[in-house]
């Protein structure tokens, strides 16, 4: 298996737009049918991909479903990889005023968990050891989570991993 679908993830889809859910079917909207087509037929563990947690615009929250197909499609439909963005990103924890406060680092830490899944999709299979390396620890970060380290260490540490990824897509001009 290629290292592509391994890492198709909710989160590498989370900095794309879902079709709106008042636009969708039921089956849709409960996960059991892929939210790109509603024409599909239902989705199985083997050939769904979760796409996450979403909040919906009532308040409450829902849990989209793609097919592999289509998850791979928007996962890579984005514009190119937005280094500036993610740069911008990084200096809310690793710049000289860096102290957000709770509510703001969660939001962080789910963007920068977005944009390292998609460097990640990105420089996979760059062929390049140095990238390899960054790869290697960006998964580990990514994998462990905030556990023992507490939410603020855990996102530096995902900060700092953007930043790394970010260089290796600007050296191998992975960015279109
Ligand atoms: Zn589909």
């Amino acid at each position: 298996m290629t290292g592509t679908l391994h890492d198709i993830t909710g989160e590498a889809v989370a900095l794309h737009a879902l079709p709106p859910l008042d636009t969708l079917t039921d089956d849709q909207a409960r996960g059991a049918v892929c939210v790109w087509d509603a024409a599909e037929p239902p989705l199985t563990a083997e050939t769904a991909v979760d796409l996450g947690e979403r909040p919906s615009a009532e308040g409450g929250h829902w849990f989209p479903h793609g097919c592999r197909p289509h998850a791979a499609q928007h996962t890579h439909a984005g514009d190119p990889l937005d280094i500036a963005t993610m740069r911008e990103a990084v200096q809310r924890l690793l710049g000289p005023a860096a102290d957000p406060p709770g509510a703001e680092l969660d939001l962080l830490i789910l963007q920068l968990r977005g944009h390292l899944n998609l460097l990640i999709s990105e420089l996979d299979g760059c062929d390049d050891p140095r990238a390899e390396a960054g790869l290697g620890e960006a998964r580990r970060r990514l994998s462990a989570g905030p556990g023992s380290l507490g939410p603020l260490r855990h996102a530096t540490l995902l900060a700092r991993s953007v930043v790394a990824l970010c260089t290796h897509a600007e050296r191998l001009a992975v960015t279109g």
